[in-house]
């Protein structure tokens, strides 16, 4: 599902469904794997993490961040995170809790090859 954060730091679905919210509604309907994707950056998605694991420790989640939060910029939409700041990234939302990390918008193939790189070192 895709959160955005509010004014007081906290985060929803344009639904008002909470990170916790969700887990709870998805895993009683079945699921096998819950996350969040698009509409965040990489950071903000660890805050995420963190909330889905505060309720359910055993739950697969997937992380897919935008490379950053578009910003329009001479008739162009840019993501400003680079391939080694997500990769950076990706090893807190593994210590957070995060089990399959992916990208969104503004991540391109280098993106995922760096942050591949990172998880492999990490789980060394
Ligand atoms: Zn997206």
């Amino acid at each position: 599902m895709t959160f955005e954060k509010t004014a007081v730091d906290e985060f929803n679905t344009m639904m008002g469904v909470s990170p916790e919210e969700m887990v709870k509604r998805l895993v009683d309907a079945g699921a096998d794997i819950v996350g969040a994707n698009c509409g965040n950056g990489s950071e903000d998605m660890t805050d995420i993490v963190k909330k889905i694991r505060s309720c359910n420790s055993n739950i697969p989640v997937l992380i897919q961040a935008n490379a950053g939060i578009p910003v329009y910029h001479d008739g162009k939409i840019r993501y400003g995170e680079t391939p080694e700041q997500m990769a950076v990234v990706a090893e807190k939302l593994i210590a957070a809790g995060a089990n399959i990390i992916g990208g969104c918008c503004g991540t391109t193939p280098l993106h995922i090859a760096k942050i591949a790189e990172r998880v492999r070192l990490y789980n060394h």
